[in-house]
């Protein structure tokens, strides 16, 4: 322990790992001949002045004989000197440079032993000056090889002892005690500097071990990863970019070295690096547009900066992956049809028209389009002509909102605009715009479609801020729009949430009454005008609404058909009919309303084969009476359905006719039994020849179609006799009954009713 301790302190030996030994004693011996000219000048100063001042001495010719070794040692080691640098001495070279040293030492202890021994007092002092800069100079000289440097030290004051035991002999010991105190300090210099030297080379190995081995890494990590690594100075110029960069950037190595790093980005991206470069903090992957030439991509960008004001990092090309996220993106923001964008971004828009309306006070307002029939469209001409309408349509709606409002398609024919900074006049304007660019025509190859929309505007702040708020008001301005006739624009207007309100809560009513099965069926007889007996009875459904009284289905049939109630409810009133008319005698038939959305429900032809075979009712006494407009939606599905009762063997009347724009039409598309003309060409028929010459009209249309008609709304006798007149068959209205509770009908016998009530009228229940 000591030993070893005393091995650190005076030769300054440190704990080598063997793999750097050769390298840290090559680094020894390069210290060692470096300085190989400056004892070369050391010596030659000491020739000199000991020339000079033995020149007249005994000890000349010694002196002489010292320069000439010197001259050869100085020789030899500059000799040495000159290869180290250009070739890697072996482990022998140590053994020399020691050997070196020893010979050297003994050589200087040798001519100063002569001086001293051979000179006079007067030439001490020069001669211990003299020794003691050789051993400072030696020890300096050959620190880097503490053991030849202790040893020249050590022969250096073995010669002065004894040149100074022969010259005064009562001064050797004192002179020995010195020498070996300067010695001892001069060897622990040595040693400090040389296990200084030692560890610096440790440290520096080790440095240069974890660069090697960070270079490594990051080879591996370009060579196998998509990513590659960029580094810049403060310039912000590149620095060696790697292959793998100059690949991605599609350019010559030589001109990315030293060219600028921002240059390569297209303009707002280049902003955006400049802020991060400028702010000095790491910052990670960060979408980056690459421009360079004609060549576009996108580069994930993070960056780290560096000691010396420059950056690294990574890149990576993200071109692929931004573009099939942008074609996402797009699919889940854009309507693919129109290119418009959908709700989503709309609603987004709203909230940024919100905030700016809280910030400056600015209004904007919210339009929600409704395409007219446009579902009618599609059912006759085919979808590919709906989407071709729906191109058409949004292609005018750009053109007429402008640039300045942004449009949308929220979904189906519903679009939507926003237009912001505006003041509700120019909504106004806007808005009927909008009603205008609608109503013209649309060609589709030689087709003409006219189909229209209808517009509801909600505007902010007055009618609110909130966008789910300003979408329901506008929601519920168009719901207006379409309730006045449609093909108009209508501004929300508080009392509309109150309708709504009142809609709601007559559907929850509604529900209820239907789960409480707390309707009823009425009948109201159809008169044979030339037997003036009852054919039949419509059943037509009535409510007695808690806190309303008995309400008539005008009030509610359109909420339950909006809400689909009309589904389960219409099933009720088919089994509720058909077992009141099967307890009927005399074969009188029963009527039975079906609305649109009953006869899209695929379970229809099912309920009424159970109802009759429940009852046992002949499917001949059962007769369907639908609207022109089941002939408008689901064309072909409804038209399947009608043909599948009508061979059960029920009877198809079409109600309300001429209440519908194109009613003739309708009568080629189905072999009809019946048809009903609607009240309203009834009301007048005794003052108006024109309703007159319709009636007449579509009574001999029916006769050559081998149908049978039906006037609605009969309420007075000259009513009924131009009806009779004209030749119609059969006549309903409160002229003979209004419609009237299953408990009025006289079970046994039916058909007698309108005989016995035939005049006067009886106003018995509500119509
Ligand atoms: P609708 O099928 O055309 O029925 C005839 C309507 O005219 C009935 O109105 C009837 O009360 C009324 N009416 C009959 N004679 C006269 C008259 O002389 N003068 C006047 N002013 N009106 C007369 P109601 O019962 O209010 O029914 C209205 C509509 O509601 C019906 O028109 C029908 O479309 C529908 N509806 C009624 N019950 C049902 C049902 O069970 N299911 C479905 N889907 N719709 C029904
Ligand atoms: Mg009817
Ligand atoms: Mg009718």
């Amino acid at each position: 322990m000591i030993f070893a301790n005393l091995r650190t302190i005076f030769f300054g030996e440190v704990d080598v790992p063997a793999e750097l030994r050769e390298t840290v004693n090559a680094e020894r011996r390069g210290a060692f001949h470096a300085l190989a000219p400056l004892a070369a000048i050391h010596s030659l100063l000491n020739a000199v002045v000991l020339t000079f001042a033995f020149w007249n001495e005994a000890a000349m010719p010694l002196v002489f004989v010292w320069c000439y070794t010197s001259a050869v040692l100085i020789f030899i080691r500059m000799r040495e000197a000159r290869r180290t640098a250009s070739d890697l001495p072996g482990a022998i070279e140590d053994g020399r440079i020691v050997r070196y040293t020893l010979f050297s030492g003994a050589l200087w202890g040798g001519i100063i032993c002569a001086l001293i021994a051979s000179s006079h007092a007067d030439h001490y002092l020069l001669l211990g000056v003299f020794t003691a800069a050789i051993l400072c100079v030696g020890a300096l000289l050959h620190s880097s090889f503490p053991v030849a440097s202790l040893g020249y030290s050590l022969l250096v004051g073995a010669g002065a002892c004894v040149g100074m035991a022969v010259a005064n002999p009562s001064w050797w010991l004192n002179t020995a005690l010195l020498i070996l105190a300067g010695i001892l300090t001069l060897q622990r210099f040595a040693a400090a500097s040389n296990e200084a030297n030692i560890r610096r080379h440790l440290a520096n190995a080790a440095m240069q071990d974890a660069k090697d081995t960070m270079a490594l890494l990051l080879n591996d990590f370009e060579a196998h990863s998509v990513d590659w690594l960029w580094r810049i100075d403060a310039q912000h110029r590149l620095v060696k970019p790697s292959q793998r960069f100059v690949d991605a950037a599609g350019l010559p190595a030589d001109m990315l070295e030293g060219g600028s790093f921002l240059a390569l980005f297209a303009p707002e991206s280049v902003h955006r690096l400049d802020e991060l470069l400028r702010d000095r903090k790491p910052f990670k992957d960060e979408m980056l547009r690459v421009s360079i030439g004609a060549r576009e991509a996108w580069w994930s960008v993070s960056g780290q900066p560096t000691a010396d004001i420059g950056w690294r990092g990574v890149c990576s090309d993200v071109t692929r992956a931004r573009d099939t996220e942008a074609r996402i993106a797009y699919v889940t923001e854009y309507d693919s049809l129109t290119d418009l964008p959908n709700r989503a971004i709309l609603v987004r828009q709203l909230e940024i028209a919100q905030e700016t309306a809280n910030a400056t006070g600015e209004g904007f307002a919210l339009f929600v389009i409704d395409l007219d029939n446009f579902k009618t469209l599609n059912d006759t001409q085919g979808h590919p002509a709906g989407d071709a309408y729906l191109k058409v349509v949004a292609e005018r709606l750009r053109d007429c909102v402008g640039a300045n409002a942004f449009l949308a398609r929220l979904g189906g024919d519903e679009f939507a605009v926003l237009q912001t900074d505006v003041l509700i006049d120019e909504a106004g304007e806007m808005a009927d715009h909008i009603v205008d660019a609608l109503l013209a025509p649309v060609y589709l190859g030689n087709k003409e479609i006219l189909a229209g929309g209808s517009v509801g505007v909600a505007v902010a702040p007055e009618n609110g801020l909130d966008p789910a708020e300003l979408m329901k008001n506008a929601e519920l301005a168009l719901y207006r729009a379409k309730a006045q006739g449609r093909g108009c624009a209508r501004f929300f207007e508080p009392g509309m949430e109150q309708d709504a309100q009142v809609r709601a809560d007559l559907e929850t009513d509604l529900r209820a009454a239907l789960a409480a099965e707390a309707m009823e069926v009425y009948f109201q007889p159809l008169v044979n005008t030339r037997t003036r007996k009852v054919s039949g009875y419509e059943t037509l459904l009535r409510w007695n609404r808690p806190g309303h009284g008995l309400v008539s289905p005008g009030l509610f049939i359109t909420c339950a058909e909006e809400t689909g109630i009309i589904v389960p409810l219409g099933e009720w009133v088919i089994r509720k009919a058909i077992e009141e008319a099967a307890q009927w005698k005399d074969d009188v038939a029963v009527a039975i309303n079906l609305s649109p959305a009953q006869m899209k429900n695929p379970s229809l032809v099912a309920t009424v084969i159970s109802a009759l075979a429940t009852y046992q009712l002949d499917p001949r006494r059962l007769e369907i009476e639908i609207v022109e407009s089941v002939l408008m939606d689901e064309t072909e599905h409804n038209i399947r359905t009608l043909h599948a009762l009508r061979e059960l063997g029920v009877k198809i009347a079409l109600d309300d006719f001429g209440t519908g724009y194109s009613s003739l039409s309708y009568l080629r598309a189905f072999p009809f039994d019946k048809i009903k003309i609607d009240q309203r060409f009834v009301r007048d028929i005794d003052t108006s020849t024109e309703n007159q010459a319709i009636v007449r009209a579509v009574i001999s249309l029916a006769r050559d179609l081998g149908m049978r008609v039906t006037a609605e709304g009969v309420e007075n006798e000259q009513q009924a006799a131009i009806l009779a007149g004209l030749g119609c068959t059969e006549v309903q209205g409160f002229l003979y009954s209004r419609p009237i509770p299953s408990t009025e009908i006289d079970k046994k016998d039916p058909a007698s009713r309108a005989g016995s009530n035939i005049l006067p009228l009886r106003r018995r229940a509500l119509g």
